[in-house]
């Protein structure tokens, strides 16, 4: 029996065991791994999930008994120390010998820790295991419970770790800061102007970036407390991250004399092997057309190479192109890039599309024939990774005028490209496990898989990188209706339900919290799409307010407050009807100046309160709140406001009081969370100064009561609402308005408005006449109730965080501070200030 002994069990280690094992069954060969790490190999893409819910069990590639299963032997904890190439063994640090007929080198690499003085201080942290990571939370844990500040940390490297690690960073509580070397963030990936609007995305998250800084020194004593650029440059940090590249862990090749390139690694020929040629080396350790790929895609490939080098016939060959599109893995921050990113004139030509309100940047490079997409950027908006980067790699053709790829037919900013199933079969759709896009249609077509969790049980397709997962989507979904199959709407892949099933689902079962209903309807860990779905479901289900499940809130909901440009946080407090008086105008005075508030009035008759820190929020926030004033909800999915014109009480043309009928609904709705934000107007007569029609809900006074219109909203789609009733009296308008919105907010997708909602929604505005007015469904009562019972339990969000110790936790560290932010600078516009980054 032949020995293979493996050298690393990490992904691309582990990959070598599974595909082994699915090529052949051959009792001739036996498998020893060691893993160096105390457990088996795990799923180190996706490392920073472990922050979230700290199982690494989750991340498991597979478990020991799967191993044993498969005859494999794998001992962990166990680092190789030498190879002894004669006598065709390796020793262990436990001084244990092994032979081998084949070995497998899958050290990987590990993070690169740059020279500089004093990176050795306590404090000071890595980004590549489950290790690393428990160190730095437990560190982190410790400073953030001991300081009533605003405790900083940095993470050296604005490459594509470098800024996951940073949010991770901020996610653990800190006040995140990136230094980079290079003069742009992502500088492998991105032009200069692609780095530039991405860079604002980052910063609207609250992380800080620095750029163009070379790390001089690490400051403290035993202890990390700041980084030095310059003689009179410095941050003040208590904690850094280096995530500045990586090197191959390549130390056992020089034991044995392999050959190694100039700057490290192990070198491999196409076949794998390394200059012995019973020794192979694969993943990040092997040194490939004089690169090392930091990618996991390309270390599978080597994986599948070597071990049809071994078991298999020989003539698989690792190919000389090595795709290197990625795809950023930050929440609210599309990222990619994808074949030849930069365009060397001679090459070809590139097409730039940039809209700098909207934070977009599109760019492709075709080919000087005009014929062949080269490669290309997206910020901003990523959806069509997947289809340009199929039609990069597939070499498929692209419009005449190349530039709809990027405008749309029509120059409105839009892709047109054809369906997804246009690209050829042969398309390799997942490169990290290598399937193609015949091998999913293929399933379908022929009968073995119906669904999306079937093809990925089957072909492993999206378990890689994940970067594929939508296009695996649409094939599936687009195979199935071509066959005339119903394809059903789903929330996102954690969850095979559509919002409106979810909501039944969790209402019946009586479901109290996210992590039930995962266990419950669920699989997998959640996500950004439905983490916040679900929040609002809940919050509409029970008037739960974001200060329960935290962790599911996006940030703005965490935090009660809209992140503005320069990281700092508005403060909106509720002026129902848009009516003050003047003691509570004057307690507003007092407070912006207290605080040095930017102070502007809204379009929806309120005052904004801007430039707020985040520890300063519940200080201003129990100022407000002593003074009667309540959350405005400017931050959630919810009742903003209810905008009114004087009506009759001041108006000469005023048929009736909007102001106070406005001033009732809005306190009757006021915090009620939806799936999206929802605006309503009250006019006292048709002249319409209050633009009810404008709204998602709107009251125009007429002889004999109120016009109802419903589904209306300003913003980038302007749309008229439609009228739904006439001539109602008071009561009939909020038996209505009761209804409808609770019908809206049970049937409505995550984040569409009522106009959306209404356009879809078969049979329009004369069903919802029906289901609201009519009661062809039988369940306008029960929509009364809900709506009431929601209207009952209705408590101000702020109020509570404010007196409730545990609530406050989550901004706890920065309470009782007079400290400020040194980074934040302010100039004076106009008697106010306005940060300075506007200019
Ligand atoms: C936070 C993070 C996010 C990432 N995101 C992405 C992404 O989005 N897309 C992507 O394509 N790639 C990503 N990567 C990179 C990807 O994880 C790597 O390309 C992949 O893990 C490489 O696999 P490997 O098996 O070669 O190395 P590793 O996963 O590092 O495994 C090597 C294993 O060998 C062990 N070992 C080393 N020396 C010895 C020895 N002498 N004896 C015994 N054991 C030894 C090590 O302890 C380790 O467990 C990310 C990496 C990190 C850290
Ligand atoms: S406030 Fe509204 S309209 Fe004005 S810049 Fe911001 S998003 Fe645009
Ligand atoms: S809508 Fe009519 S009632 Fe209201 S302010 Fe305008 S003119 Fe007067």
């Amino acid at each position: 029996m032949k020995k293979i002994v493996v050298v690393g069990n990490g992904m691309v280690g582990y990959k070598f065991c599974e595909k082994f094992v699915s090529q052949t069954n051959s009792k001739s060969f036996k498998i020893t791994v060691f893993g160096e790490e105390p457990r088996p190999a795990y799923d180190r893409v996706h490392l920073s999930e472990y922050f979230e819910n700290q199982d690494a069990k989750a991340l498991e590639m597979a478990s020991r008994a799967w191993y044993e299963e498969h005859g494999i032997e794998l001992i962990t904890n166990e680092r190789i120390t030498h190879i002894h190439r004669s006598s065709k063994k390796v020793s262990t640090t436990k001084d244990l010998h092994y032979k081998y007929d084949y070995l497998v080198l899958a050290t990987g690499s590990s993070p690169f820790v740059p020279n500089i003085p004093g990176i050795e201080k306590k404090g000071v942290f890595v980004y590549r295991t489950i290790e690393d990571l428990e160190a730095t939370l437990a560190y982190a844990k410790k400073i953030i419970g001991k300081s009533k500040k605003a405790v900083k940390a940095a993470v050296l490297g604005g490459g594509l770790l470098g800024l996951e690690a940073a949010k991770a960073v901020m996610d653990m509580g800190f006040e995140p800061h990136v230094v980079e070397f290079a003069s742009k963030l992502m500088p492998r990936q991105l032009d200069t102007r692609a780095s530039k609007v991405l860079q604002e995305k980052i910063e609207s998250l609250g992380i800080h970036v620095h750029l163009s800084k070379a790390t001089n020194k690490i400051l403290g004593n035993d202890v990390i407390t700041g980084m030095e650029f310059g003689e009179y440059d410095k941050i003040d940090v208590e904690m850094l991250v280096v995530s500045a590249g990586i090197r191959p862990r390549d130390e056992l090749a020089k034991t044995c004399d392999l050959k190694m390139g100039v700057r490290g690694g192990i070198i491999v020929n196409n076949r794998m092997q390394t200059s012995d040629p019973e020794i192979y080396a694969i993943g990040e350790v092997a040194l490939y057309n004089n690169m090392i790929y930091g990618l996991v895609a390309p270390g599978y490939d080597m994986a599948g190479v070597a071990v049809d080098q071994i078991v298999g016939d020989s003539k698989e060959r690792m190919s000389s192109a090595i795709d290197m599109s990625t795809k950023l893995k930050l929440i609210g921050v599309d990222v990619a890039s994808y074949g030849e990113p930069f365009m060397p004139v001679e090459k070809g030509y590139s097409i730039i599309y940039e809209n700098k309100t909207k934070n977009l940047y599109k760019r492709i490079n075709i080919s000087h024939d005009g014929k062949k997409l080269l490669g290309g950027i997206l910020v901003g908006d990523a959806s069509d990774y997947n289809m340009f980067h199929q039609i990069y790699l597939n070499g498929l053709p692209i419009p005449e005028d190349a530039e709809e790829l990027i405008l749309g037919s029509r120059g409105e900013g839009g892709s047109s490209f054809g369906s997804v199933l246009d690209i050829p079969d042969a398309a390799q759709v997942c490169s990290c496990e290598s399937v193609t896009k015949g091998d999913i249609c293929c399933l379908i077509n022929e009968g073995d898989c119906d669904n999306l969790g079937d093809v990925i049980a089957k072909t492993k397709a999206t378990t890689g990188c994940g970067g594929c997962k939508p296009m695996v989507v649409d094939l599936v979904n687009e195979t199935l209706k071509s066959q005339g199959k119903e394809v059903k709407e789903t929330l996102c892949e954690h969850f095979s339900f559509n919002r409106q099933e979810l909501f039944d689902l969790i209402k019946i079962n009586k479901v109290k919290d996210y992590d039930e209903a995962l266990n419950l309807f669920g699989e997998g860990d959640g996500c950004e799409v439905c983490k916040p779905a679900l929040a609002s479901i809940f919050a509409t289900i029970t008037m739960e307010t974001p200060n329960k499940q935290v962790a599911i809130q996006d940030t703005n909901d965490r935090f009660l407050a809209n992140i503005q440009r320069n990281g700092t946080y508005s403060v909106v407090p509720r002026i129902a009807g848009g009516e003050i008086t003047p003691d509570k105008l004057i307690v507003i005075g007092q407070v912006a100046k207290k605080y040095d508030l930017y102070t502007k009035v809204t379009g929806g008759q309120r005052i904004d309160l801007f430039g707020a820190q985040l520890h300063e929020l519940p200080l201003i926030w129990k100022e407000l709140i002593d003074a009667g004033f309540e959350s405005g909800h400017a931050y959630g999915k919810s009742l903003r406001t209810v905008k009114s014109c004087v009506g009759s009480t001041w108006c000469r043309y005023g048929m009736h009081e909007s102001v106070t009928f406005a001033i009732e609904i809005e306190d009757r709705y006021k915090g009620l969370r939806s799936p999206h934000k929802l605006k309503g107007g009250v006019s006292g007569c048709i002249r319409e100064c209050a633009e009810a029609r404008g709204k998602d809900f709107g009251l125009i006074a007429v002889d004999g009561g109120w016009n109802l219109y419903v589904c209306g909203n300003g913003g980038a789609t302007p749309k008229h609402a439609v009228l739904f009733a006439e001539q109602l009296d008071d009561e009939t308008v909020v038996k209505y308005l009761d209804r409808f919105l609770m019908f809206y907010i049970r049937t409505a997708g995550p984040l569409v408005r009522t106009a959306p909602w209404l356009d879809k929604l078969e049979g329009g505005i004369e069903y919802l006449k029906q289901v609201v007015i009519e009661d062809s469904l039988g369940i306008a009562e029960e929509l009364e109730e809900e709506m009431k019972g929601l209207i009952n339990k209705y408590e101000c969000e702020w109020k509570q965080a404010i007196e409730n110790p545990e609530m406050m936790k989550r901004f706890k560290h920065f309470v009782n501070s007079d400290d400020t932010d040194d980074n934040l600078v302010f100039v004076p516009m106009r008697d106010q200030k306005m940060p300075k980054a506007w200019n």
